[in-house]
């Protein structure tokens, strides 16, 4: 059958991210054939209801046809331009001034990528380029936080603090440091709100003293940690990490490739708390993924230093042949206006309770010990005992067992460190749906008892 020629063929030859490598020939893939709203199909005719959105990208949903014709029409017209020799795009030059537009004010310049990954990768070439350029140089020292992710360039996976992109690949590098997740359910306090906060700042200090406050670069964060288990903050937490940095003298940078257009309610997470980054790094929703792009937005100061610095007839070297592709831009355009004029982003707010409280409700089974949301980003910590928040044996290998029965229950959502279970369903998932998807994961839960 073709589903069995294609199996064969992908555990030859299709080297898959994120993987483990011979596992995964072993089991061979799930082939994804189709998809409408947030349904997908795979090679054999099964429906199976997206409760994370691709990657947590997909945010307008599979199948929105105003996507597929803005890239049509851009292919058609112009399916390349380069951004080198100062040639451009009428979508990238839009685009780059729609999301000067919709960001927090304190950013006017943008740096349009590929993903997320180069994204992170051409913020920290260009705060290198910034701090060399005010007579800086000796800041070379970036800090981060546990738990982190921040993609897997050379540089962002170092960044990334998850043993897996660490492992094998000798990172993280001797100028990248991480401090403690702001984890409430983890933290000693048992989750006291100012407790974490309070921590996290004196953990921002203490590194910056220790490293010397003149040697360090930036501060890097995301909102909402998400690949490191949806960590969400307490309020107030973003805000205080910004005030710290600012007042340490280091640059702020917010990594928003997840929680971006409007996944936790704002267009921005850090908007939610007033907070004006130095830099910001966006991709995913940027797109909805239905082609690749992403974003490195930075201050006005932080553009002009380095532009000023550059000494005349000599280019600022970084970019590459798809920098500020014209059909990611178009498509981006027309997905930022569906967020905005189709109504999208007020829906997600909308819907939000309703996900919060389906979460909510699941804390009363035996096996979720802390349910956790902000918009429509949420997780399920399971944990072998609820009264003292035992986390179960990595050894049990319960993540790949539940990903089966996931599926075999046609629900898809991510499981982190065997234990935590991510939903980030598209902004358009109605409430009947909501329900739907949190059945499911309740037959799941049951199942894996
Ligand atoms: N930063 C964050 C916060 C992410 O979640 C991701 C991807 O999951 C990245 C960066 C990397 O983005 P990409 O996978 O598009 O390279």
């Amino acid at each position: 059958s073709p589903h069995d020629v294609l199996t064969d063929l992908d555990r030859r030859h299709l080297v898959h991210p994120v993987a483990h490598w011979r596992g995964h020939e072993a089991c061979g893939p799930s082939i994804l054939a189709s998809g409408q709203g947030v349904w997908l199909q795979d090679d054999q005719g099964r429906e199976l209801l997206d409760g994370f959105a691709g990657l947590w990208c997909v945010n307008v949903g599979y199948g929105q046809e105003s996507v597929v014709q803005a890239a049509t029409e851009q292919l058609r017209r112009l399916p390349y331009a380069t951004g080198y020799f100062h040639f451009a795009s009428e979508s990238a030059i839009r685009l780059a001034a729609k999301l000067v537009d919709i960001s927090p004010a304190s950013l006017s310049r943008v740096y349009l990528t590929l993903g997320g990954s180069e994204a992170v990768d051409a913020a920290v070439r260009f705060i290198t380029l910034y701090w060399n350029s005010v007579g800086q140089p000796q800041r070379k020292q970036f800090i981060a936080l546990q738990r982190g992710y921040h993609g897997s360039s050379s540089t962002g996976a170092g960044l990334t603090a998850l043993p897996v992109f660490h492992r094998g690949f000798d990172l993280p590098l001797p100028n990248q440091h991480h401090i403690p997740s702001p984890y409430p359910y983890r933290h000693p306090s048992g989750g006291d709100d100012a407790a974490v906060i309070a921590d996290s700042v004196a953990q921002l200090r203490a590194k910056v003293a220790e490293l010397g406050p003149q040697n360090v670069a930036a501060f890097f964060c995301e909102p909402i940690q998400g690949s490191g288990g949806v960590i969400v903050p307490p309020a107030g937490w973003l805000k205080a990490m910004a005030d710290t940095a600012r007042e340490l003298g280091i640059l702020f940078v917010v990594d928003e490739v997840i929680t971006g257009f409007g996944r936790t309610g704002p267009m921005f997470a850090c908007q939610a708390e007033g907070v004006e980054p130095d830099l910001m790094t966006v991709a995913k929703g940027l797109t909805s993924g239905y082609v690749p792009m992403g974003a490195t937005l930075m201050s006005e100061a932080v553009y002009a230093a380095i532009a000023d610095a550059a000494p005349q007839g000599m280019a600022i070297g970084h970019g590459a042949t798809y920098s500020a592709h014209p059909v990611g831009a178009a498509v981006a355009l027309e997905v930022l206006r569906l967020y905005e004029d189709g109504g999208i982003l007020a829906h997600a707010q909308a819907v939000a309770p309703r996900f919060a409280a389906a979460m909510q409700a699941l804390t009363a089974h035996p096996l979720v010990g802390d349910a956790r949301q902000r918009g429509l980003l949420g997780a399920l910590e399971l944990v072998a005992d609820k009264a003292t928040r035992r986390a179960f044996d990595p050894a049990l290998g319960l993540g790949e067992r539940i990903f089966g029965i996931a599926l075999r229950h046609g629900v898809i959502f991510r499981s982190f460190n065997d234990h935590i279970l991510g939903f980030a369903p598209a902004l358009t998932i109605t409430e009947a749906e909501i329900d739907e998807l949190f059945a499911r994961v309740r037959r799941v839960l049951d199942d894996v008892l």
